[in-house]
């Protein structure tokens, strides 16, 4: 009885799994390749990679070049909250600040209203959340379907450097960097000319914290979405355009 329950379940799961990888190739040809792909409703990539691997930047850059994709990011949502002085905002200044996780019930309100508001069949870039095991749990059930989760890899000695140079426009919410990606003029975003700024949690201390709770909380999820077939992995140590590309190519 026991081992042909366990013989039906492994039989319904496997082909499901086979079936999302030959669809997605199915779409990156139906797309042409490159930066054609087009999903259906409510499909969703997740990023995964630590803080300051790059997720924003890459997910922004497809975003802005790719009609077909949206790009939602937890962090930016928690700012605009914080910014707007909502209720859910001041919850979530403090963690912030400190480098913890926000309450999972709190980002997950968030994601899940835009997640409803969204229609059309853009594929949505979803960077920032899940962030730890519950909230990938919590996205499971929202009924919608996750087509891959491609993580951006940067080993942590890069990251530092990375993140304490990060600059980012408070109007556009460009970013920049002040080696690896400068503006035009030093402080000034290229895009709409406001003055750079940098982010709160951007300092020495928090930075670490945030990649003892990224390693501790977050990393997790490389298991949990290699265990459903779908984890894809680029290499986030090169410039911007080639990790983009790379991050093209594995959907
Ligand atoms: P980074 O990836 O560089 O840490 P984010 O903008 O994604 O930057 O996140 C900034 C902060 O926002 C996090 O340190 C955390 O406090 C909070 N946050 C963002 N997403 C989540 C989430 N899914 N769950 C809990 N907290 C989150
Ligand atoms: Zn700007």
């Amino acid at each position: 009885m026991d081992s042909a329950s366990a013989a039906t379940l492994n039989g319904a799961c496997a082909p499901k799994r086979a079936n999302g990888a030959a669809e997605s190739r199915a779409a990156l040809l139906r797309g042409g390749g490159g930066f054609g792909i087009i999903y259906g409703a409510m499909d969703i990539v997740i990023l995964l990679g630590a803080p300051g691997s790059g997720k924003g930047t890459v997910a922004g850059k497809l975003a802005a070049d790719n009609a077909n994709l949206s790009h939602v990011s937890s962090g930016d949502l928690l700012r605009e909250a914080i910014a707007k002085g909502t209720a859910a905002g001041l919850e979530a200044k403090g963690y912030m600040e400190k480098g913890e996780l926000v309450p999972d019930a709190l980002i997950a309100a968030m994601i899940k209203d835009v997640v409803s508001a969204t229609t059309g069949d853009k594929t949505m870039l979803l960077d920032g959340f899940p962030r730890n095991l519950a909230q990938a749990e919590i996205l499971a059930q929202m009924g919608v379907s996750v087509r891959a989760a491609v993580l951006i890899d940067v080993p942590d000695d890069i990251i530092l450097g990375r993140i304490l140079g990060r600059r980012t426009c408070p109007n556009c919410k460009a970013g920049y960097h002040v080696t690896n990606l400068p503006p035009k003029v030093e402080g000034i975003c290229d895009k709409c000319g406001t003055r750079l700024t940098i982010r709160k949690d951007d300092n020495p201390d928090t930075v670490q914290d945030r990649l003892a709770v990224y390693h501790r909380q977050t990393e997790p999820l490389i298991e949990y979405y290699g265990a459903k077939g779908i984890l894809r992995k680029v290499d986030g140590n090169a410039d911007i355009e080639v990790v983009a590309k790379a991050f093209m190519e594995q959907l």
